[in-house]
């Protein structure tokens, strides 16, 4: 059983903002997310894309912001549960909140932030028959450790930045790579697609397109896909089968947790961003509220007034103080120091 301050439902980048603002205030954070990796939709849809309206960076790459949300929070050691989606939220006799996940790790917490943005990202899955008998017997929708792939038979389907970033990838750990898209053409970074090209040049690539994975063959693990290759079925031995189609939202659990929903978000008070649940707040892309923006700046605000009415939650009679990180300094949760930089405001008079 995990017990922390705050529960946080979603490891995007306002979830990860709110580590550090919780954190100001000495409360501690766990993050769960369904993705294997934090970072939300900015690594899970547009990882090397440049960001141009964070406040402070004229451009950041969506993947640094996360890098640097991340270093931000590290002080405040916040405790993460990946590759796991909450699937349960119940109400203790004490008042505080049981969480449960789709893997069984249950947490406990006063207060729970749901930062779920669009919702648990799912895996788009192919349709072919027998799908399911070879999930994690063969067929994997995400990558969490490449070195399950070494010298490994591996085929990856897809047309995307995902399908193309683990083909460079895992180009150097397996024994046979094919890579199988629909059409000739890929929808990838450009960059990434060159990169493509030059490993099948080079033979650590097979390219099969257009084609499509049409049917599993295997007794209990997955043994060999049959592969529609321009008109022609042809089989193939694997040991593994990525279909990397991207991922699809959904926020139907959200709503099974008597959660006020309107057009698929989480109605909040724009006051502190609670939901009709107390203790439960929404920020980010997953709330809704009168002149609702779904921008990462305006998740950062929400998760810093939510973090103080949370703060007063978990402490009944105390009033959270706002106190300027310039002044005060950083104090992390293992007793680190970051000081107060007096001379960097000087330097701007
Ligand atoms: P998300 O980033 O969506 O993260 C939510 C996380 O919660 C996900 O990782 C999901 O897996 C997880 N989750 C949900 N439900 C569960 C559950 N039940 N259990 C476990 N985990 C769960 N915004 C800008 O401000 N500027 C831009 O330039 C900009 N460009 C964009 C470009 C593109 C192509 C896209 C798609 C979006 C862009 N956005 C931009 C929007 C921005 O990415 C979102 O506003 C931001 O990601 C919202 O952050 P979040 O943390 O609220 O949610």
């Amino acid at each position: 059983m995990i017990e922390t301050d705050i529960v946080i439902i979603g490891a995007g980048p306002v979830g990860l903002f709110t580590v550090f603002e919780a954190g100001l205030l000495k409360l501690r954070c766990h993050l769960v997310d369904v993705l294997p990796r934090p970072g939300g939709q900015c690594i899970e849809l547009y990882p090397k894309k440049p960001i141009y309206d964070i406040p402070g960076f004229p451009d950041i790459l969506a993947e640094d912001l996360v890098y640097n949300l991340l270093k931000q929070g590290e002080q405040f050691q916040p405790g993460f549960t990946l590759g796991e989606s909450v699937i349960s939220l119940q109400k203790q006799i004490d008042g505080r909140f049981l969480l449960t996940t789709d893997k069984h790790t249950q947490l406990i917490a006063p207060v729970v932030a749901i930062a779920g943005g669009l919702g648990c990202f799912q895996p788009r899955k192919p349709e072919i028959a027998r799908l399911e008998t070879f999930e994690q017997k063969g067929i994997d929708y995400s990558v969490k450790h490449p070195q399950d792939y070494q010298h490994k038979k591996v085929v990856i389907a897809g047309g995307g930045d995902s399908a193309l970033d683990w083909t460079v990838c895992l180009a150097d750990y397996v024994s046979e790579l094919t890579l199988v898209h629909r059409r000739n053409a890929f929808r990838g970074a450009p960059a990434t697609v060159d990169h493509v090209q030059s490993l099948v040049r080079q033979g650590k690539v097979t390219l099969c397109t257009p084609a499509e994975v049409v049917a599993l063959h295997g007794d209990g693990h997955l043994e060999a896909v049959t592969i529609n290759h321009n008109q022609q079925d042809k089989q193939l031995k694997v040991d593994h089968f990525l279909p990397l189609f991207g991922m699809s939202p959904k926020l139907d659990v959200f709503r099974e947790w008597g959660l006020n929903l309107e057009k698929n978000a989480i109605v909040v008070n724009p006051r502190d961003y609670q939901t009709n649940i107390p203790g439960v707040y929404a920020i980010g892309d997953v709330n809704t509220y009168p002149g609702k923006l779904k921008l990462i700046l305006c998740g950062f605000h929400e998760a810093t007034l939510m973090c103080h009415a949370a703060f007063e939650m978990i402490n009944p009679g105390v009033k959270s103080s706002l106190r300027y990180t310039t002044v005060v300094g950083v104090e992390g949760f293992d007793g680190t120091h970051k000081p107060a930089h007096k001379s960097v405001l000087k330097s701007f008079e």
